[in-house]
């Protein structure tokens, strides 16, 4: 009968972040599949285990993915671990779940700590809709076409940086976005000197302009604003042409008043108002 891969999430900067059921599973497993055997050895030291180790990266030699799947298959258990927090999330895993699919692997997570996440929680912005975009293109021109391509988006957006990028990302941004967009910055979550800057995109060019960045950084991006959010409703439009009624203004006047501020035309407006 074939094994079972964890996709095992560990912290991202302080350690008692790892969870209960997690520790319960690294003592478990035959083997782990890892990014870097030396952090994944801090981690072990810290909560005494010792364990088996197959260092596993993005675009692997195909030959280490069929050994990890051999074994797997064999009927052995291990837990893919990244160097920080969920793997697959901006981290190697992805290939590995995907074979695990095609040869009938059986897989689980086992969830935990997550930079994008924790971020947002706390950013201040909207929670109910948003996106992960992770990091964004090395190249200048694969930035600038995907930062375009988000310009319409209303949900919040989530991008990883890193510290010697933030400046010219948060540039881009502002050129993209405009300087008026908010922004939350997320540095260092769960360790010593986190920090949560809340800006503008102006501001935050500005702040990074003086100060320089140091450490893990998420940025959290408000998304555009919902243009439907800002039209008045029908019940608004009849509350607000009562209180234009009584400034003397005929139902015409107020038609076109309201037109501009709501998705209804003119003439729609005006038969509401007769209605
Ligand atoms: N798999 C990880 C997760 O679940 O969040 C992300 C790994 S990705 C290679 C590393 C990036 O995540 C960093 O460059 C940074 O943008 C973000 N990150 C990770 N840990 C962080 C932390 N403690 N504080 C702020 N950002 C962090």
């Amino acid at each position: 009968m074939p094994g079972k891969l964890y996709v095992l999430t560990t912290p991202i900067g302080n350690l008692k972040d790892i969870t209960l059921r997690a520790i319960e599973i690294l003592k478990s497993v035959d083997f782990l599949v890892v990014e870097d055997t030396r952090v994944t050895l801090k981690l072990l030291n810290h909560l005494g285990l010792k364990k088996p180790m197959f260092s596993y990266f993005r675009h692997s030699n195909p030959e280490k993915l069929d050994l990890i799947l051999q074994k797997l298959q064999s009927g052995e258990t291990a837990a893919i671990i990244s160097d920080a927090g969920t793997p697959c999330i901006s981290d190697p895993g992805e290939e590995l779940v995907k074979a695990c699919i095609e040869h009938g692997i059986k897989l689980e997570p086992i969830p935990g700590a997550n930079a994008a996440l924790s971020a947002l929680v706390a950013s201040g912005l909207n929670t109910t809709r948003f996106c992960f975009e992770g990091f964004l293109p090395m190249n200048k021109k694969n930035r600038t076409v995907r930062l375009r391509k988000l310009q319409q988006e209303e949900r919040t957006i989530i991008f990883y940086e890193a510290p010697h990028k933030l400046i010219s990302t948060l540039k881009d941004m502002q050129q993209t976005f405009g300087g008026e967009r908010k922004i939350c910055i997320a540095r260092e979550l769960t360790k010593i000197h986190e920090q949560f800057l809340r800006f503008c995109l102006a501001q935050a060019v500005e702040y990074f302009e003086h100060e320089q960045p140091k450490g893990e950084f998420v940025l959290v991006l408000e998304g555009a604003r919902e243009i439907q959010d800002e039209k008045l409703s029908e019940a608004d439009i009849i509350k607000e042409a009562q209180k234009l009624q009584k400034t003397g203004k005929s139902k015409t006047e107020i038609a076109k008043e309201l037109a501009e501020k709501s998705t209804l035309s003119k003439r729609e407006i005006y038969n509401l108002l007769h209605s």
